[in-house]
């Protein structure tokens, strides 16, 4: 099981337009699926997030970066020029999550798991293959 990539490697990304540029020094953790109502409305569809450390996320391009509050909890980082979805950062902690879509290459990485399915949308099938949970998998 592929569970991180492993912590010498480099993963380069960004948004559609180039504005915001980034780069993961370390390791990259398997990404998560959300199903909820708010990553939907974000993403207009189901989110994907893969948690780094904050120290591991180096901005080489920011002029476009904006952080919009979500809660008191957390903040989502977007392009304002092209409105990609880029980052994900809880108000208190040492990390962040990237979406992975916005990386470059290869991630190297696996979906671990798919949350708040019963909050899910009623015009796509959850994927049985991903490990399936109701609410946060931590929870
Ligand atoms: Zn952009």
């Amino acid at each position: 099981m592929n569970a991180s990539t492993p912590s010498g490697k480099v993963h380069a990304g960004g948004c559609h337009c180039g504005e915001v540029r980034y780069e993961v020094h370390g390791k990259l953790h398997d990404t998560k699926m959300c199903h909820c109502k708010l990553c939907r409305k974000l993403h207009g569809h189901v989110s994907s997030y893969a948690r780094v450390e904050k120290d591991a996320l180096h901005l080489t391009r920011e002029e476009g970066l904006r952080w919009y509050r979500l809660s008191d909890q957390s903040d989502r980082g977007f392009c304002k020029e092209c409105g990609s979805s880029l980052f994900w950062r809880p108000v208190r902690s040492q990390e962040v999550a990237i979406t992975p879509g916005t990386l470059d290459g290869a991630s190297g990485i696996s979906t671990s798991a798919q949350m708040f399915c019963k909050d899910k949308g009623d015009y796509y099938p959850i994927d049985p293959a991903i490990p399936a949970y109701n609410g946060d998998d931590e929870a």
